[in-house]
């Protein structure tokens, strides 16, 4: 079966049409990708950058996404504290969610303790700390600052002896997230 002219024409228009549909689509997903990206990136660096995992997930990078992609809220960040949670709402142009980190806040801090003796001094959890806060030497028991410690379980994960526990701080003025946010992030 043979096709007229204006048959043909009309399925070239088709086809054009369809083409110029896909091609305006793809270009509004890879815009959409892109302005996701931003956020995320913008979230990111409102962060501290302690990649502790307190929040839930596998470091800064992965919860600024998961908030970017409104999966998450913005105030599980436990080391960044009250003063984070706000600059997170601003930039998502979100009201701060009503259960908000109050209890993480104003609960003593968790610190990585290490059973000295069982420790054999390999020196692996030193490796692994973000912060800097175990301090020994090799083949002698190692010992955890608690000041420096933002209780990230990194050493816990690490120790071949399984010697280092995580505990809960008394409940002291001391002891609280006061001034988590200003933790020093060691640079490898
Ligand atoms: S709790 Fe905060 S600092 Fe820790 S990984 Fe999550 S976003 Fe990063
Ligand atoms: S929990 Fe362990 S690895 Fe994490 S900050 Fe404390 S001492 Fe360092
Ligand atoms: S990883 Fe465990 S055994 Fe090795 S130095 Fe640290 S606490 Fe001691």
């Amino acid at each position: 079966m043979l096709l007229n002219l204006n048959e043909i024409h009309f399925l070239l228009a088709g086809a054009f049409a369809l083409f110029a549909l896909g091609f305006v689509l793809s270009l509004l997903a890879r815009s959409k990708a892109q302005d996701g990206n931003d956020l995320a990136q913008r979230l990111e660096q409102a962060l501290p950058g302690a990649q502790c995992a307190q929040c839930g997930f596998p470091g800064c990078r992965a919860y600024a996404e998961a908030m970017a992609q409104g999966t998450a809220p913005c105030n599980k960040c436990t080391p960044g504290g009250q003063d984070t949670t706000e600059q997170l709402a601003a930039i998502l142009g979100t009201p701060i969610p009503e259960d908000d980190n109050d209890d993480a806040i104003f609960t003593p801090r968790q610190v990585a303790i290490i059973h000295e003796s069982l420790c054999t001094g390999c020196g692996k959890c030193t490796r692994h700390c973000p912060v800097d806060a175990i301090e020994g030497t090799v083949r002698m028991p190692h010992h955890i600052n608690e000041r420096e410690c933002i209780g990230c379980n990194e050493c816990v994960k690490t120790c071949p002896e399984r010697c280092i526990e995580l505990v809960r701080l008394e409940p002291t003025l001391a002891n609280y997230n006061w001034d988590l946010k200003a933790i020093r992030v060691k640079r490898t």
